[in-house]
């Protein structure tokens, strides 16, 4: 979300003349978007304002400096006394609302004018992940999470704009399009009747692009229903990745957690989303260390994801974070040496297994989009996102390619390319 955001912007910004450039030394104008998802990437937001106090660009000046994202409204004060090198602070990412504010405070901008043809989708980057935001904010309420804080309740964009910008992204060139939600399956619940309009949602992007790969980030199991699995999960240009967050493999935690979803829903909506999609690429995220977890309920987490078998997982360890329920009804009482114990084996067995369920691709032959071409290689990116290292490539960035699978590693695959005319590209594997 905080990419799409910052992709979002950036457009923005070269619709009025600007560029891209890769380090602060280069730029006149400086975003640093910031999340506080976990304390430590609170605290790595603030040191990077640190580091930027001698940035000078090449004119020998200091370039405009902006803070902005969910660091900031909590941090203010603190900001403004320690870095007075930051020039402008913005409470939030919302890309109007940063544009808004930019047009006031940042002189270049105010003083030029907007392409009249701008569009979200006009990022520079046709190689990577080209996104579009279906939905702001979140409106579940998960104890631990600071989410819909930070990012506000719900609000659903329309279907014609989601479509319109998946259309912009297309014509411009790109491969594929991942269409974005903190709960993308609860797109319509927030529109008053409580109508739930994924499906509806997904098939207008369907219907109206020719994407071969079509995403959607992020499920929640709660939201799932076999509808979506029959319509949207097995549909033929969807890609097979499917990343549904379990937490935690305990109901009395998920339940403290307020998570709307019990180990047994989720499990059933695995088997139904394996049954209509047996190429699934199932992924989650693990939280381990929540301040009611005791070691019997850590333990029925290692057991579920033994028995689940992800393709891979995103592992974090509790961090309290102000304002939320558990902070304010669960003191934070486990050790930090209990938390990183717990973190660390389930770190080692998803490592495990997921080397393990990579080996069914070996000799496999995958469709896969180039993502970036240099001296030592090239990076390309199978339908499920997992990065593939070949020793080079014959196409250019954002072009579809076909390679095999020669090695796999913790969350990549090595491959050599095989050359193949591309009629039409078939998602699946
Ligand atoms: N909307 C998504 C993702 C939210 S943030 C969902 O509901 O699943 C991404 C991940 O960060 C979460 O899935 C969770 O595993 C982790 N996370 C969120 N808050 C956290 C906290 N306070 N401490 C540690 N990890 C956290």
């Amino acid at each position: 979300m905080n990419v799409a955001d910052v992709d979002d912007i950036s457009a923005r910004l070269n619709a009025y003349g600007g560029r891209r450039v890769e380090s602060p030394e280069e730029a006149d104008l400086v975003l640093v978007n910031t999340c506080m998802v976990r304390k430590k990437a609170e605290d790595k937001a603030m040191s990077y304002f640190g580091g930027l106090k001698h940035a000078r660009n090449a004119a020998g000046r200091p370039p405009f400096i902006v803070a902005m994202g969910c660091v900031v409204p909590r941090n203010q004060q603190k900001i403004r006394e320690t870095y007075p090198h930051i020039d402008l602070l913005v409470n939030y990412s919302d890309p109007d609302l940063v544009m808004n504010q930019l047009m006031e405070q940042f002189e270049p901008l105010a003083a030029s004018a907007m392409d009249d043809d701008f569009s979200p989708a006009m990022t520079t980057s046709i190689g990577s992940q080209n996104f579009v935001t279906a939905i702001r904010g979140c409106n579940h309420r998960c104890s631990f999470c600071v989410v819909p804080w930070a990012r506000g309740p719900q609000r659903d964009e329309p279907i014609d704009k989601i479509v319109a910008e998946a259309r912009e992204h297309e014509l411009r060139g790109a491969p594929d399009v991942t269409i974005l939600g903190q709960s993308i399956m609860a797109y319509g619940k927030s529109s008053g009747d409580g109508s739930q309009r994924f499906i509806e949602m997904m098939e207008a992007v369907l219907e109206n692009t020719s994407f071969p790969w079509v995403r959607f980030l992020t499920s929640l199991a709660c939201d799932m229903t076999d509808e979506i699995c029959e319509r949207i999960i097995a549909h033929p240009r969807i890609t097979p990745l499917l990343h549904l967050p379990i937490q935690s493999g305990s109901d009395k935690v998920l339940s403290d957690m307020r998570r709307k979803h019990d180990v047994a829903t989720y499990r059933r909506m695995v088997e139904k989303a394996r049954s209509v999609r047996p190429d699934l690429y199932l992924t989650t995220d693990i939280l381990v260390g929540f301040p009611t977890e005791t070691e019997a309920d850590y333990r029925e987490t290692y057991a579920l994801m033994e028995e689940i078998g992800f393709d891979d997982a995103f592992m974090f360890a509790y961090s309290e974070r102000p304002g939320t329920h558990s902070a304010r009804h669960f003191p934070d009482m486990l050790s930090r040496e209990v938390k990183i114990r717990r973190l660390s084996e389930v770190i080692e067995l998803q490592r495990r297994t997921s080397a393990e369920r990579s080996r069914r691709y070996i000799g496999e032959e995958l469709d896969v989009v180039i993502e970036a071409v240099n001296e030592e290689g090239a990076v390309a990116r199978t339908s499920f996102n997992k990065p593939i290292y070949m020793p080079g490539t014959a196409r250019q960035v954002g072009e579809y390619s076909r390679a095999r699978i020669m090695t796999v590693r913790v969350s990549a695959f090595t491959g050599e390319e095989i050359s193949v005319e591309h009629a039409a590209i078939p998602a699946r594997v």
